[in-house]
């Protein structure tokens, strides 16, 4: 099993040159954001671009949120339009989705696309529940990856918590086999593999991270991170590497490591990256 402690050294691929410009930089579209959980959505969008996507959708269910204020630079429509009349190069969806027939819809039209996809959250659980999802996944052309925390994976096995931690390691291959995919593990420890290849585990991060919205944030930083140009897998490898230095760094400063906010995170993230690329 590959150990991740730093940076793995391919993440140099992020360097940018003189003579470019946003568009080598991917158009990320997050879909999710229900009512009463627009704020996942957000978060995810906020992370994707303070990590570098050159541009960035945030898809919403709930019709009623037009902007977000303290990032702007986010545009925001409703789910469907994503497919009308954008064209983005990377989709991330379930932060926020809820399990209602609409986010049913969305997530198969995001599935039907040939980009790279990240699948968290209620789009796990929906895909738990629907065998004809499941199968539409398994039989994408384009790389998928799935970024379960244990109960969500115990869903996709139709097991327990406990079984999935227990064995993490069984549970993240049969998860990236059954579902052609590669897979993140969350957790202490968390695990990424790789769909055909590295198992890794990742030794950043700690219990600081353990509030919320902190897997919101880790699906944008991966997804930026691929936007940029780095391959899913190792896009992941590096994300959680990164979300994780970022609650390390904190813990460094506020050394009980209590009161740590996504918003938080997501700027620290961005700092490790620059610091340490
Ligand atoms: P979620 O449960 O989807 O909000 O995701 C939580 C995120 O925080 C995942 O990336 C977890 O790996 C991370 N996390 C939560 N608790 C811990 C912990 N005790 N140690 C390390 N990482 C954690
Ligand atoms: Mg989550």
């Amino acid at each position: 099993m590959l150990e991740i402690n730093a940076l793995p050294p391919r993440a140099k691929l992020l360097l940018r040159g003189d003579d470019t410009h946003k568009g080598l930089y991917g158009g990320v579209a997050v879909i999710g954001g229900a009512h009463g959980m627009t704020g996942a959505a957000l978060l995810a969008g906020r992370a994707a671009l303070n990590l570098g996507a050159g541009k960035i959708w945030v898809g919403m269910l709930d019709e009623n949120v037009a902007v977000d204020f303290h990032q702007p630079e986010l545009m925001i429509c409703r789910a469907e339009a994503l497919f009308q009349t954008h064209l983005p190069t990377h989709f991330l969806v379930g932060m926020g989705l809820g399990m209602s027939p609409e986010a049913n819809h969305v997530l198969a039209l995001a599935m039907d696309t040939s980009v790279p996809l990240l699948l968290d959250a209620d789009a796990l659980n929906l895909i738990a529940l629907h065998p004809h999802l499941q199968l539409q996944l398994a039989e994408r052309s384009a790389p998928s990856l799935l970024t379960p925390h244990p109960s969500e994976a115990a869903r996709l096995l139709s097991t327990t918590t406990e079984h999935v931690q227990q064995d993490r390691v069984s549970a993240v291959r049969t998860l990236s086999e059954r579902f052609q995919c590669h897979v993140v593990l969350k957790g202490h420890g968390t695990l990424v593999q790789a769909f055909e290849g590295e198992l890794s585990i990742n030794h950043s991060g700690n219990a600081a991270l353990s509030s919320a919205g902190q897997g919101d944030t880790l699906a944008g930083i991966i997804m930026a991170l691929c936007a940029q140009g780095l391959d899913l897998a190792l896009a992941a490898r590096c994300g959680v590497f990164l979300h994780g230095q970022a609650a390390d760094d904190w813990r460094t400063r506020y050394h009980a490591g209590i009161g740590l906010t996504a918003s938080e995170t997501i700027l620290l993230a961005r700092a490790a990256l620059n610091r340490l690329l």
